[in-house]
């Protein structure tokens, strides 16, 4: 703990000055390997609700300023989307001792079950449905399990990736007068299960695709299959482009990103595109429009939530997931009204969110 405390000293109560998170958790089983953060920053409209991300990070401080970042950006997430809960985030730290997948994330059950409910979890990158199969086997508090029988449930990466699409056309609404995706050109940075699916409806919608993502096979498949031009993964926030949608890890959205790129809208599904709210102000003063993370990509954590409670079926589902268009369109009102940026209008909205309930 000496280390933690020392490198962290500064940010335990407290991310950017922002107010404190409710818990965090730092904890380790020997046998299985598993080293995890859980992070809950609000409980204030319910339990608190988020994925959970198995990454190889390259130092402790980085797993656990990402819990802290993206379980804030799930408190706003949940809280604009309306669901009855609160904002929370897992990480489990990757590394090389972890032999027995299966025994680490029943451990990392066991470790959700002693929150007593306040956390419930699900998938995000880095974990599968197996994953959180054995999650269940010690803890009722997780969702995104595929189920039998037309009950719904599963992984939440197609409805995000429809959230996403909803989402970026509203933000072309806004930004560029155009009703329609046609002939807009859109830079999609990453092409895992939330970038694949939102390429597969970009290009059936007429739009055209550049993308980008370290796996060279999936890029190729995309030249393949939807025309796309490959970009390079250092050069493809700079593109000539209408949109960019980030759909890799966060923080894509830096200074330089900010001050240079020449997009008309940002809108994607990673979590924490921008380095920090200062990046949002730089694309507003540019007249670029950003339709922020926790706004846009909500749709798999409406699927989660709405297979948690049990009463939902795939129509409903669709249908919440596309309030997420309108939503874009009331946030473009505030920023009119405020003439703040998007991103901090968004924040602002989110913690009325929070004090409504
Ligand atoms: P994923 O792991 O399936 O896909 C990520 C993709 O990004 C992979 O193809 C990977 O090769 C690629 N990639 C990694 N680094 C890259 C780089 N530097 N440049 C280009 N490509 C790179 O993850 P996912 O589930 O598709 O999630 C993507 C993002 O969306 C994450 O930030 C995640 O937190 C966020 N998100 C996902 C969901 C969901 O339902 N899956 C929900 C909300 C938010």
């Amino acid at each position: 703990m000496d280390r933690l405390t020392t490198n962290f000293a500064g940010t335990l109560f407290g991310l950017h000055g922002e107010p404190a998170h409710e818990r965090i958790v730092v904890a380790s089983d020997a046998q299985s390997g598993l080293q995890a953060v859980i992070a809950v920053y609000s409980t204030a409209r319910g339990p608190a609700f988020g994925g959970c991300r198995y990454w190889q990070y390259a130092s402790e401080y980085e797993a656990y300023h990402d819990a802290l970042r993206l379980s804030q950006g799930m408190a706003f997430k949940n809280a604009l989307a309306r669901l009855p809960f609160g904002g929370g985030k897992a990480v489990i730290l990757k590394r090389p001792e972890q032999m027995d997948r299966t025994a680490m994330f029943k451990a990392f059950g066991r470790l959700v079950q002693s929150l007593g409910g306040i956390y419930l979890t699900a998938e995000d990158v880095g974990t599968t449905a197996d994953d959180m199969r054995a999650v269940q086997s010690e803890t009722p508090y997780v969702s995104g399990i595929p189920r039998d029988n037309d009950v719904y449930g599963g992984n939440p990466s197609p409805r995000t990736a429809y959230g996403v699409f909803v989402g970026l056309k509203a933000a072309v609404q806004v930004a560029l007068g155009r009703d329609t995706l046609d002939g807009v050109s859109v830079a999609v940075q990453g092409l895992g299960s939330v970038g694949w699916d939102l390429c597969e409806r970009l290009h059936n919608a007429g739009a055209e695709l550049i993308v980008a993502d370290i796996d060279a096979g999936k890029t190729e498949r995309a030249k393949h299959l939807f025309g796309a031009q490959v970009a390079d993964t250092a050069r493809i926030a700079g593109v000539n482009a209408d949109v960019f949608a980030p759909c890799a890890l966060g923080g894509s959205i830096t200074e330089a990103v900010a001050a240079q790129c020449e997009f008309k809208v940002i809108a994607g599904g990673a979590n924490n595109q921008l380095m920090s709210l200062a990046e949002g102000d730089t694309l507003h003063k540019r007249g670029i429009f950003y339709a922020p993370d926790f706004l846009v990509n909500a749709g798999g954590i409406i699927s989660c939530v709405r297979e948690y409670q049990g009463s939902a079926d795939e129509e409903a589902v669709l249908a919440e997931v596309a309030q997420i268009g309108p939503r874009v369109f009331e946030l473009a009102e505030r920023v009119k009204t405020t003439g703040i940026a998007p991103a901090r209008a968004a924040v602002a909205w989110a913690r009325e969110q929070m004090k409504a309930v």
